[in-house]
């Protein structure tokens, strides 16, 4: 199964913050969409960084709650590992596992068209192993 598939099913919505933007509103943005990261844009839309809860977890862990009014590009990740539409999810997995983090956004002609998270991967990996399973299985008995 390839990302664009998984995006076919999940859709290509990404939740984008600008650099400016303070940690207090990412978290509330997290909070309220029930999601574990944002992808920070420029105004330009050009990819700036990822900020996850782990990085607002680090943050307020050094600072304080001083932290919370500082803007995300302080605290985002600048380096962002991304994946492309037609990326397999045994690459993304083993890109996850090396980065140790757990979400990919997904760039397509230079233009970011959705993200995929860790929990993406597991659930549409355990439906293409239940597939599998279910031809095997059919397999032997008309065999
Ligand atoms: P996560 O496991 O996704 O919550 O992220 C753990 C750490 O990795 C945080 O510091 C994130 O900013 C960073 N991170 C998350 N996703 C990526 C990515 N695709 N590329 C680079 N760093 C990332």
């Amino acid at each position: 199964m390839t990302v664009r598939a998984i995006l076919s099913l999940k859709g290509s919505e990404v939740t984008t913050v600008a650099p400016e933007v303070s940690l207090h509103e990412a978290a509330r943005l997290l909070s309220e969409q029930r999601i574990g990261a944002v992808v920070v844009t420029e105004a330009n839309g050009k990819l700036a960084g990822i900020l996850s809860e782990r990085d607002i977890v680090r943050a307020v862990a050094q600072h304080g709650e001083a932290a919370l009014n500082q803007p995300v590009r302080e605290f985002m990740t600048k380096g962002v590992v991304t994946c492309m539409p037609d990326d397999k999810i045994d690459v993304l997995m083993m890109r996850m596992t090396s980065g140790r983090f757990r979400h990919l956004p997904v760039v397509d002609g230079g233009t970011l068209g959705g993200i995929v998270s860790i929990g993406d991967v597991v659930k549409f990996r355990v439906a293409e192993m239940e597939r599998e399973s279910e031809a095997l299985k059919q397999y032997i008995l008309t065999a």
